[in-house]
């Protein structure tokens, strides 16, 4: 897929709770983040590359440079420019000696009106009204290019200027259904708490902007800290004996930076059952030999310390070839093992382990739900937030309810690694099955994990995963998307019973994963329930105003 190049533009201004910025709401019938609230911007048209001999302040060539681009990076930013036109009708633009466009607002309804039908264009009401862009008013801010996956993907260049005084904003009305202006702060208040819907890169700026006194103090900063270049090189791998290159978003492409920082091509790109893969000095991977829907390559068993301290995060199922493998590259001594939670692909080998080695069981107490691996016991319960001493560094235990009610994840600060059993999985999305599974936990889960200081996920199933915090961002934002939608349904059909709504809020997903998804719709629910804004009767739900 191609992937486009696009450009957007925070617009901020002063206010008495700080600098506050402009957020747009994109329609909830868009193909790229419905209903999400996002910077003016879009991609860079035909016309943006016409725009050269209308620009004010650096050149081209200054620009270019800056954006680590060979030539054309003005029209980056004439294309957020003319986007913020016609999606909040803010034109920041000046008349050649430096002043405000003087401009009736009739006649700027209809050049903008023009430009959204595409019959005007930008360089045409620069003519007529002998305006310029103010490139220096604008400051590079970030650059993102979007994973793989969704529909569309782009190469974002994020810029940022000072809202142009004395306009209204007016949002379209049709692409954008609301706009707002928030300081970072609030605005990220209303994502930890689920009120509004903001994209991975819209909350990486956001927190980079937070904290700051006025738009003077941002404006200085960020011309000060320009965006480092997007990393966004293919590093070479192995795979069945080949050399291949991985591209930014495959699932080995953060290990193999990781294990191979010189791009030398000795990583391996597949997960190999039974073969030991060291993460760092005392840091060992052993993936069990239980392949499938549910456990991706297997079940990752993680290996601390070395000599005769060892501690194991996750023995894995019962399988007698793992556990002979376990107790070979141990030396069969492990000293005490971990669990992240009881389900039946990741303690099973504890009873058999701590027999042939005596190692300790420690893991927080089994639920009973059907689910269990009711063969584990632990020697002693773990508390949230104790410091365990293990060959590799101290390692803390945090408390993560969601996926089960006994998670567990680890962190080794020294590497800043999270051991994240479950609760974080590489490419498929963790079932929240409840009772046990909750979903407001689960959130309230990944939201304290994003105030880790992280580099790197170790998760139970697939790779080591680099861009943590995007990671845990995408993943709150992916579901509380889910439960819009859920809401939409409850208000449209309650009350209504679980198939109902399921088909409703799930008409995106396959028809097959119908069972699973009305699980999730369930999960949503009770956490809606929770907040008072569902109720259930008679097995069927309705919304609660
Ligand atoms: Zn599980």
């Amino acid at each position: 897929m191609q992937i486009r190049p696009a450009a957007t533009l925070a617009l901020v201004r002063d206010s008495d709770r700080g600098p506050e910025i402009l957020l747009l709401q994109r329609s909830h019938d868009a193909v790229f983040l419905p209903g999400f609230y996002v910077y003016p911007g879009g991609a860079v048209d035909d016309a943006d590359h016409t725009l050269e001999p209308h620009i004010a302040g650096p050149s081209d060539a200054d620009i270019s440079r800056l954006m680590n681009l060979p030539e054309g990076g003005y029209s980056y930013i004439a294309a957020a420019i003319r986007e913020c036109f016609e999606e909040a009708g803010l034109l920041l633009a000046a008349t050649d000696d430096g002043g405000w466009p003087d401009l009736a607002e009739t006649e700027l309804l209809q050049w903008r009106e023009g430009l959204t039908s595409g019959e005007r264009s930008l360089a045409e009401l620069c003519r007529a009204h002998n305006l310029r862009l103010p490139l220096h008013q604008v400051a590079y801010l970030d650059h993102w290019i979007t994973p793989p996956g969704p529909p569309r993907r782009f190469d974002t260049r994020f810029f940022i200027a000072e809202a142009p005084a004395g306009m209204q904003v007016r949002h379209d009305g049709a692409e954008i259904i609301d706009h707002i202006w928030l300081t970072p702060t609030q605005a990220l208040a209303d994502h930890a708490e689920g009120r509004r819907l903001f994209g991975t890169p819209t909350l990486h700026t956001l927190r980079l902007l937070q904290g700051f006194a006025s738009v003077a103090a941002i404006m200085a900063h960020v011309r000060q800290n320009p965006p480092e270049p997007f990393p966004y090189e293919p590093w070479p791998a192995l795979k069945d004996g080949r050399q291949i290159t991985l591209k930014p978003g495959e699932p080995a492409y953060a290990e193999a930076r990781l294990l191979d920082p010189q791009g030398q091509g000795g990583s391996a790109a597949v997960i190999a059952p039974g073969q030991p893969v060291t993460l760092a000095p005392g840091v060992v991977r052993l993936t069990a030999p239980n392949p499938g829907v549910m456990t991706g390559p297997g079940t990752n068993c993680y290996l601390l310390g070395s000599g005769d301290d060892l501690t194991l995060i996750d023995p894995g199922p019962a399988i007698d070839s793992h556990i002979a493998r376990l107790l070979e590259h141990s030396g069969g001594r492990i000293k005490r093992i971990l669990v992240t939670h009881t389900h039946r692909d990741h303690s099973p080998a504890a009873a058999p382990l701590k027999a042939a080695t005596g190692a300790e069981l420690l893991g927080f107490a089994v639920p009973d739900d059907g689910f269990q691996d009711t063969s584990f016991t632990p020697d002693r319960l773990l508390l949230d937030n104790e410091m365990l001493e293990t060959g590799a560094g101290p390692l803390q235990v945090l408390h993560t309810p969601g996926h089960a009610s006994n998670h567990a994840c680890f962190l080794l600060p020294s590497l800043q690694m999270l051991f994240a059993g479950d609760h974080i999985m590489q490419g498929s999305t963790v079932v929240i099955n409840p009772p046990d599974g909750d979903m407001k936990a689960y959130l309230h889960s990944l939201h304290r994990l994003s105030l880790l200081d992280l580099r790197w996920i170790a998760p139970a199933h697939g790779f080591v995963m680099g861009l943590p915090l995007a990671m845990i961002d995408y993943l709150i934002t992916h579901r509380m998307a889910r439960e819009f939608r859920v809401v939409e349904a409850l208000k449209a059909l309650g009350p209504a019973d679980i198939p109902t709504l399921t088909s409703q809020a799930y008409s995106d997903t396959p028809k097959a994963l119908h069972g699973l998804a009305a699980r999730s719709l369930l999960a949503h629910l009770l956490k809606l329930e929770q907040e008072n804004h569902a109720r259930c009767e008679d097995n069927r739900w309705r919304w609660v105003p």
